[in-house]
C-alpha cells in the first residue's frame, strides 16, 4: 500500500506528514494557515504542504481533519468566524483539483481524526468504542462505536462543548447561547474566569500555573472548570457505555490540579455499572490528528 498524507487543519497552523500503513510518520511540515484570507489560499497552502510531504512518491491518498463540520462528501457545513468563508467550501474538490494524481482525499473533522489516531496507535488502541474530548481554545468531541466514528444525522455528534452543564449558568459560549460548557471549561473561559474573580488578564497557561503556586482564585477557577467537564463526561458515559474516553487538547497538559477533580467529579456521578470505565488522557500529542487523518484514508483502502 503506497503511504498517505495526513493533514491537521487548525485555524492558526496546518501541519502533515507523510503516514505509512504500519503507522510509521515522517517528517512534520508546518506553516501559519492563511485562515482570513478565504478558502483558495488556505487549500492552495494545503496542497503546498502535501507535496512537499509527499516529495515525489506515489500516494494513496490524502486524508484531512480540519477544523469545523464537515458532512460525508467533505463540505465544510459549519465553521467559527476565524475560518473566512470556510462554510461552503468543498474541500474534496478544491483539493483534488489541485493535486490530481494523489490518490482518494478524505475530509474529516479534526477531534475525529484525533480520536481515530488514538483509536489506532495511542490511548484507545484496541477499543472499539471510545468518547474523544479536546479541551483548548475550545470544547470539541468524537464518538467512535462499533470501531467507526459516529457522524450523526448531522454530522455534527461530539460537538460537546455545546452541552448545558451546571455551573456555567450565565456564562456566555462563544454559539451565543448561555450555560454551555465551553463557556466553562476551555481555556479562554479559563482566562475569563480568572479576570472577572481578580481584574487580571492572565492566560490559561498562567492561571494554571498560579493555581500550582496556591492562588486561591486561580484553583478556583480550574476545579469548576475540571468538574463541569467531569459531569459532561458523566452525562456521555452513561448513554453511551464506551470501552473508555480519551481527553487531548492545550488543557488537558496540565496536571493532577485539573485531572483530579475531573476524575473525581466524573466517577461520583457515574452509577456503579460504569465505575471501571478509563479516562485517559491522549497519548499521541500533535500528532494524533494526522495519523487519523492518514487512518481515514488507509481505513478505506481496507475495506476495499
Ligand atoms: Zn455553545
Amino acid at each position: 500500500v503506497n503511504p498517505v498524507v495526513g493533514v491537521d487543519l487548525g485555524g492558526t497552523k496546518t501541519a502533515v506528514a507523510l503516514v505509512r500503513s504500519d503507522g510509521s510518520i515522517g517528517p512534520r511540515l508546518e506553516s501559519p494557515t492563511p485562515a482570513g484570507s478565504g478558502p483558495d489560499a488556505v487549500l492552495d497552502l494545503v496542497s503546498e504542504l502535501v507535496l512537499a510531504a509527499a516529495d515525489g512518491a506515489p500516494l494513496a491518498g490524502v486524508g484531512v481533519g480540519t477544523a469545523g463540520i464537515v458532512n460525508g462528501a467533505g463540505q465544510i457545513i459549519s465553521a467559527t468566524d476565524t475560518f473566512a468563508g470556510w462554510v461552503g467550501t468543498d474541500v474534496v474538490a478544491g483539493l483534488q483539483r489541485r493535486i490530481a494524481g494523489s490518490g482518494e482525499v478524505v475530509v474529516i473533522n479534526d477531534v475525529d481524526a484525533h480520536l481515530l489516531g488514538e483509536a489506532w496507535l495511542g490511548a484507545a488502541r484496541g477499543w472499539t468504542s471510545a468518547l474523544m474530548v479536546a479541551v483548548g481554545t475550545g470544547v470539541g468531541g468524537a464518538i467512535m462505536m462499533d470501531g467507526r466514528l459516529w457522524r450523526g444525522r448531522r454530522f455534527a455528534a461530539g460537538e460537546i462543548g455545546h452541552v448545558p452543564v451546571p455551573g456555567a449558568e450565565g456564562l456566555r459560549c462563544p454559539c451565543g447561547r448561555d450555560g454551555h460548557l465551553e463557556a466553562l471549561s476551555a481555556g479562554p473561559a479559563l482566562e475569563r474566569a480568572y479576570c472577572a474573580a481578580t481584574g487580571l488578564r492572565i492566560d490559561a497557561r498562567q492561571v494554571f500555573a498560579r493555581a500550582g503556586a496556591g492562588d486561591q482564585a486561580a484553583a478556583t477557577v480550574v476545579r469548576a472548570g475540571a468538574e463541569g467537564l467531569g459531569r459532561a463526561i458523566a452525562g456521555l458515559v452513561t448513554a453511551l457505555d464506551p470501552d473508555g474516553v480519551v481527553i487531548g487538547g492545550g488543557v488537558a497538559d496540565s496536571g493532577p490540579l485539573w485531572w483530579q477533580p475531573l476524575q473525581d467529579t466524573c466517577r461520583a456521578e457515574l452509577v456503579s455499572a460504569f465505575s471501571a470505565v478509563p479516562i485517559l488522557p491522549a497519548r499521541l500529542g500533535v500528532d494524533a490528528p494526522i495519523l487519523g487523518a492518514a487512518r481515514s484514508v488507509l481505513e478505506r483502502s481496507d475495506r476495499r
